[in-house]
């Protein structure tokens, strides 16, 4: 069974239909994709599975219906959630960042959990007791995985985590989500670029107006630029916000 399971999802912001009816699922070693331009709706069906926007449909994760349920309660059942914009807390300490995402797991698996991020993102390591305003972008990020990382979650959703990174940064970082995948996580991820997101993903969900518009691997649905040129009526994947950089 896979342990991420949505059903005919939707979101509304007053008379906004933001999110229209989504079905997805990701299982154990699966990095599952929703792309499409900005406005789509990526962000919201994210927040919508981890409980932080009200929603309508269903949202099973490793077999329990979480809809209706706390953000708390999902999060205690597995699930990781690293939020658009990352959400460090600059004046704490790196070590003290990730440890606030160890609060549902018991306190004598910190260590253990702190050397396997840590060995994710040797950087982490190396700047353990600095402020976390004093990282990169790109290491907030990694900082904002690695605190999603802490409970060891079964569903790791990432939400837009190529944002504002330099296209080496992101592409060692798509590259370990990669592996977080490989070594037995599901992971939900929603971002703009598709040259990024197709160099990991095993399932691509293309999202536009709130809807799935299609989904397949990456070989099914063409390049980048096809992509765009054929679901977003642009000419190149970069003018759509959606190729790589
Ligand atoms: P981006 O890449 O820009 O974050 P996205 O694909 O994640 O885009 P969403 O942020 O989910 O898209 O937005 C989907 C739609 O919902 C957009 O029309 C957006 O303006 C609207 N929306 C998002 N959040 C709210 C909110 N809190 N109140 C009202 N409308 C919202």
């Amino acid at each position: 069974m896979s342990d991420l399971i949505v059903r005919d999802l939707s979101v509304h912001y007053g008379g906004i239909r933001a999110v229209r009816g989504v079905n997805l699922e990701a299982r154990k070693g699966q990095v599952v994709a929703i792309v499409g331009p900005n406005g789509a709706g990526k962000s919201s069906t994210a927040r919508a599975i981890m409980g932080l926007e009200p929603a309508t449909g269903a949202v099973s994760i490793s077999g329990r219906e979480v809809l209706g349920h706390p953000t708390s309660m999902r999060a205690s059942l597995g699930v990781g959630f690293v939020p658009e914009g990352r959400g460090v807390f600059g004046p704490l300490s790196v070590r003290e960042n990730l440890l606030l995402g160890g609060y549902c797991i018991d306190s004598k698996l910190h260590t253990k959990r702190l050397d396997v991020i840590c060995e994710l993102f040797p950087v982490l390591g190396r700047r353990f007791e600095q402020h976390a305003s004093s990282l990169s972008g790109g290491e907030q990020q990694m900082l904002a995985v690695g605190r999603a990382l802490m409970s060891d979650p079964a569903v790791l959703i990432c939400d837009e985590p190529s944002m504002g990174l330099a296209p080496a940064v992101s592409k060692t970082l798509f590259a370990t989500l990669r592996t977080i995948a490989d070594r037995g996580a599901a992971v939900l991820l929603g971002d703009q670029n598709a040259g990024r997101v197709f160099a990991v993903a095993d399932e691509v969900c293309v999202m536009r107006l709130g809807s799935i518009i299609a989904r397949g691997t990456p070989r099914s649905l063409g390049s980048p630029d096809e992509l765009a040129s054929h679901y977003f009526g642009t000419d190149s994947g970069s003018s759509a916000g959606l190729a790589d950089t």
